[in-house]
């Protein structure tokens, strides 16, 4: 009897493992997990071949005495009471209690724990127990988890790459370490160290270990509050970007939760500052009343909900931008620096994703590797530069500065120069920005004055198309256009708006029509007048190869220079650029470096 018992609990482990144990994230995470409530404050995880041979957490953390310790292995042996804290480690918690039977039925797990005195070893095989004895111990605990799944062939076929093994790994322990930056993470694979984070209560060391000095030079704090919300963390520039939005990091009370209203708040807040395919990298704090607060408990995601959440997008926005706008983000070129031999032998196996450091364009393949190279060695020597970091942080508000123009080039750019260095303006993306909030003022101010055509413009539609209009010819009211039915699915246009661009107005006006139209199921107006601002800016503006006059160019930086944001034109490109004197030199080699 005994015996089929304890097949029993094997196997209902083994099912359970089945809903607990997915991936290698899945060991890493509840072990990482377990050694934070053992208020460690150093933890290490050591992996071989991506976790798929070994997983080993190290920790300094109170440790479990012999009885604690037997009673990890059994299931649902809660050692610990839940209290509201625990509320946020949701993505675990459920589970609790269930992991490491569960991971001990489908891998050799090796425990070496000690409180400070006589320490206890237990070694369990496929859920079976092998051994358990009395052994030396320094305080803390050590789990070793070797070959998972190696019993449930069928799991292990579902385990993925060994880089993307690894890289959830990574992910996972880049977001516990941005929300423990008190504690010492260092995350190794096959003995390459690939994380390590100093442990000193320090946000922007952990990003710096994280991300690397190239991205951290370019962070910006910012912190503000309403009467509910807290808000503090980093932004990057525009300027640091990346191709995904899994580098939007917001936290709650100090977890790493999920909102998508927010994520997409603070990208939101980025707009016109970096193309839409492109995203920043930021680390938000919100700190609130738990009681504003409803945690959604799920075993997979994180997901949060806050009450009043539209103040705190108001709050997110208008920091993220007031900050933005607080300092000076022309581009400066620099001369790459070449690559040793030692660097490219760190690049390793593991590679995330293309770096992309704006404007990428005029950057070589060379400098991009290069910044890909630095972002992934978080050697401690980058730490130990100890950057005295927050002085970098820039504090001063600038614009474009005095500007004296030098010349012009391929009817496009307009050289400037000032004491600082040389400028290049490109004269679309200028215009563009100029007339895009010349334009978006319009749009939300509307003016009653239009202009009546000469001849009246009939525009006929597919049915469809026809009702959308039709159902949406406020919008187009609203806007000072006087539109009416004319016969069959035809409206014909009277009069419209004074910021039509002359010349292209039928054009402009189907436009506005294929917005209304695509907008239809989530209009907003606010959107709606976005898009066609950008619309017409791009019109309106003055193409590559219009050559401009003297006192043209010189309009158009006085334009420029008035806007709220003259550094990128609406779709995300620079309209300035800037060499330095200093990298002038450099590169003419009047100054060595
Ligand atoms: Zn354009
Ligand atoms: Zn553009």
């Amino acid at each position: 009897m005994a015996n089929i018992k304890v097949m029993d609990e094997i196997l209902s482990n083994k099912i359970a493992a089945g809903e607990v144990v997915e991936k290698c994230v899945s060991v890493v995470k509840e072990l990482v997990e377990n050694s934070i409530d053992a208020k460690s404050s150093e933890i290490k995880i050591e992996l071989i071949d991506s976790g798929t041979i070994e997983i080993k957490v190290i920790d300094n953390g109170i440790g479990m005495d012999n009885d604690d310790a037997k009673l990890a292995f059994q299931r649902h042996a809660t050692s610990k009471l839940y209290d509201e804290d625990d509320l946020y480690r949701i993505d675990t918690l459920g589970f609790r209690g269930e992991a490491l039977p569960s991971i001990a039925s489908v891998s050799e797990i090796i425990l070496k724990t000690s409180t400070g005195g006589v320490g206890s070893l237990i070694h369990f095989k496929g859920g079976k127990l092998i051994k358990c004895e009395k052994c030396d111990a320094r305080k803390g605990t050590s789990i070793t988890v070797k070959n998972l799944f190696y019993n449930t062939p069928a799991r292990l076929k579902h385990l993925s790459s060994l880089n993307t093994e690894l890289s959830n790994i990574v992910d996972y322990i880049n977001r516990i370490a941005l929300s423990y930056p008190n504690i010492k993470f260092t995350l190794s694979n096959n003995n390459r160290i690939l994380l390590n984070t100093p442990g000193d209560d320090n946000l922007l060391k952990v990003i710096n270990s994280i991300y690397g000095i190239d991205v951290t030079k370019n962070m910006l704090d910012i912190s503000n509050f309403n009467n509910d919300y807290e808000i503090n963390g980093y932004i990057s520039k525009p300027v640091v970007n990346r191709a995904n939005r899994s580098h939007v990091i917001t936290l709650v009370n100090g977890r790493v939760v999920r909102n998508n209203e927010i994520n997409k708040t603070i990208i939101e807040s980025y707009h016109t500052y970096m193309p839409e395919t492109k995203f920043p990298i930021v680390v938000l704090k919100i700190d609130v009343d738990s009681s504003l607060i409803d945690v959604n408990i799920h075993p997979t995601k994180m997901d949060i909900k806050f009450s009043n959440i539209n103040e705190l997008k108001t709050l997110i926005r208008n920091t993220i931008i007031n900050r933005l706008n607080s300092i000076n983000l022309i581009p400066t070129i620099e001369t790459p620096k070449p690559i040793s031999y030692e660097e490219v032998s760190i690049k390793s196996n593991y590679v995330q994703e293309t770096i992309d450091f704006a404007p990428s364009k005029g950057e070589s393949t060379y400098s991009l590797i290069k910044s890909e190279l630095e972002e992934n060695i978080s050697d401690t020597s980058v730490i130990n530069e100890d950057l005295a970091l927050e002085e970098k942080i820039e504090k001063k508000q600038d614009t474009i500065p005095e500007l004296y123009i030098a010349g012009y080039a391929f009817g496009t750019y307009i050289i400037c120069q000032n004491d600082l260095g040389l400028y290049l303006i490109d004269q679309h993306a200028a215009k563009e920005r100029i007339n895009y909030e010349k334009t978006s003022y319009m749009l939300s101010n509307p003016n009653k004055q239009n202009i009546s055509m000469l001849f009246p413009l009939t525009i006929e539609l597919p049915l469809n198309e026809f009702i959308i209009i039709k159902e949406n010819i406020d919008v187009l009211n609203n806007m000072y256009f006087e539109i009416s039915e004319f016969g069959m699915n035809s409206f014909v246009v009277k009069s419209h708006p004074i910021w039509l661009p002359s010349g292209h107005e039928e054009e402009a006006i189907r436009k506005i029509f294929d917005l209304v139209i695509t907008m239809k199921d989530n209009f907003t107006l606010e959107k709606f007048n976005d898009r066609v601002a950008m619309t017409m800016a791009c019109k309106m503006s003055i193409k590559a190869n219009d050559n401009l006059s003297n006192e043209e160019m010189e309009e158009l930086i006085k334009d420029l220079r008035k806007c709220n944001n003259p550094y990128t034109c609406p779709h995300g490109r620079p309209t300035i650029i800037n060499f330095t004197k200093y990298e002038l030199e450099k590169m003419f080699k009047r100054v060595m470096n």
